[in-house]
């Protein structure tokens, strides 16, 4: 494989992430040096703040417009507050946020051979040219990757009844009993799913970048892209498995390797 070292860097609002556990997790499965570090964004520059905030949609319907980011949208992303804290949802464009997240990283590690794989709590989303709306993702691949814990909470729809049951009664406490309702079939802030559900979306960040194909159509495969929490659920902690050309692609990778 081309990769030959694997830097994940930290969020550390999302403690449920556990580098320690996909480290040991990697290594078993990829011939690769594993590195881990702090947050990206610690000790950044204000220029980077700067940059990132203006990575932010405010309008879901509409195309990523460049703007400059407002002293105070630049303080939040400095504060980098527990994402279940926050009474809103802020959005940001994924490939736009990719691209600042590269322009910073070193010049010597900005080789092909090394792969940054940024966890974050900021929900990245990608507009669609063909309903011509944003939608949240877990994952924006390529080098550097970005996971977001938030898209994994978001993205994914929950049971299609959940939704009608939201349209019926739209109050604070109908919404809280609703969620009462469906507790566990679907992923909430710090649910302690979420890492074991990382690594899949790690294995996806890594065969894009491998063989340039992230998801996998097949439910009962690791690399399914869920679009319904219930299947991440199934792919990701009950079945666990590859299918058979993914396994396949994971001993040639390991193969060549060697
Ligand atoms: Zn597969």
């Amino acid at each position: 494989m081309k990769t030959r070292k694997i830097i994940l860097y930290n969020e550390p609002t999302v403690p449920e992430i556990q580098l320690k556990t996909l480290e040991k997790f990697l290594t078993e499965i990829f011939p690769v040096e594993i590195e881990i570090r702090e947050n990206f964004f610690l000790d950044s520059t204000d220029n980077f703040f700067e940059k990132i905030a203006s990575t932010r949609i405010f309008d879901l319907k509409k195309q990523f417009e460049k703007h400059n980011a407002s002293i105070e949208n630049i303080q939040i992303e400095k504060e980098n507050k527990d994402m279940s804290a926050q009474e809103e949802m802020t959005l940001y464009d994924g490939f736009e946020f990719q691209n600042t997240i590269a322009e910073f990283i070193p010049m010597n590690e900005n080789v092909k051979d090394t792969l940054h794989i940024i966890f974050t709590n900021k929900l990245t989303c990608t507009f669609d040219e063909n309903d011509f709306r944003y939608h949240a993702r877990a994952l924006i691949g390529s080098n550097p990757s970005i996971i977001s814990t938030t898209g994994m909470i978001e993205a994914p729809a929950k049971p299609k009844q959940y939704y009608l049951d939201l349209m019926i009664n739209f109050s604070k406490n109908r919404i809280k009993e609703i969620n009462k309702k469906y507790k566990g079939e679907f992923l909430e802030y710090h649910d302690s799913r979420i890492s074991e559900i990382t690594k899949g979306y790690l294995l996806q960040a890594i065969i894009y970048y491998e063989t340039g194909e992230a998801f996998c159509e097949h439910k009962d495969c690791r690399l399914f892209n869920a679009h319904w929490q219930k299947d991440l659920f199934f792919s990701q902690l009950e079945n666990k498995k590859f299918c058979k050309k993914h396994q396949d692609i994971l001993i040639e990778l390991k193969n060549q390797s060697q």
